[in-house]
Formats: C-alpha cells, structure tokens, sequence
C-alpha cells in the first residue's frame, strides 16, 4: 500500500467541483486516509514548488494556490502515487487524455484542478509537509477483496 498527496485547487473549489473530482479518486477504489481544508501560506508554496522557482510563472502560480484555501488529501492504495497521477492527466489541461481528470475538467496549464504527488520520494515529502501524523487515518476498508482479490 502507498499513501499520496492530492490538493484540490482553488480552481477546483471555485468552480463547484469539490465532490466531482473527490468522486473520480473514491471511485476508482483509493481509500481516503486525511482531509482537511487550509489556506496554504506563500512560505509552504515557496517550498512545495521550489523545482520550479527559477520559472518565470513562480510568483503566478503561488498566486492562483492562495486566492482560496484548498482541500488537501491523503489517498490509500496499491501504487497510489503511480495511479493518482495517471488520473491527473497530464500538466496541461488541452494536453489531457480525456478521461483524466484535468483531461475532462481543464481549459489550462495552470489551473489544472489537482496536484499529485510525483514520486514516492514526493509523496513522502509532501505528506508531511500538508499534514501531521495524527490526521493521517490508518484503516481497511472492507472492499479490498473486491477490489485487489490477490494481487
Ligand atoms: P504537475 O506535477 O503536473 O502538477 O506539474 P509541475 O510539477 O511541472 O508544475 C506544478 C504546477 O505548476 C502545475 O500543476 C501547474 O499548475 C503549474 N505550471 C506548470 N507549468 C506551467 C506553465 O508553463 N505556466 C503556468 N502558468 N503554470 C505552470
Ligand atoms: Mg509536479
């Protein structure tokens, strides 16, 4: 099992589709482990996109992840990181495989409605940076026959 970071952006929360992309990751069988709204600070954004500070777009998209808070999670699952992403689509939204998430639901490279965690490296990284240990929920959910049988 892997855990992975989702921020549903403020794009996301704007447009009224909170329960709509919450739906896609519950679907396809990810177990929410953690929730929590917050208002992320341009010091947490300085450094959750730091790979990307020397872009002339740093400023603007530190901007856009702060003009409302937003819905962190914590999603559970056999290659969570790896299955989360491929949800995600690609970065650009016009670029996105219909079907991903940003594929059905983005008009843009930058609000592109989700971040996903890119590695378990990251994963790991960023799951501590957006929650403390105690909001993490370790739990089974009964469908796990269902849904991995013996994999
Ligand atoms: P991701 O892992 O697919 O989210 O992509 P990156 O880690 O490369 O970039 C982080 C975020 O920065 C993306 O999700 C976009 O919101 C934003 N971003 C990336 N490239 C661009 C760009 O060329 N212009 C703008 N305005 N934002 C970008
Ligand atoms: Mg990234």
């Amino acid at each position: 099992m892997e855990k992975t970071l989702v921020i549903l952006k403020p794009c996301t929360i704007q447009r009224g589709l909170i329960g709509e992309i919450i739906s896609r990751f519950e679907r396809k069988g990810l177990c929410l482990a953690g929730m929590k709204m917050t208002w992320l600070t341009d010091e947490i954004l300085s450094e959750h996109y730091a790979h990307l500070k020397e872009k002339p777009f740093f400023q603007r998209i530190k901007d856009a992840m702060s003009v409302c808070p937003v819905i962190v999670c914590c999603w559970e699952g056999v290659d969570a990181i790896h299955v989360v992403r491929q949800l995600a689509g690609a970065t650009n939204g016009r670029n996105a495989q219909p079907g991903t998430i940003r594929g059905d639901y983005s008009m843009s490279v930058q609000e592109n409605i989700v971040h996903a965690s890119d590695s378990p490296e990251t994963a790991a990284i960023e799951l501590k940076r957006f929650f403390n240990d105690d909001e993490i929920f370790n739990y089974k959910m009964n469908n796990l026959l269902a849904l991995y049988a013996n994999d």
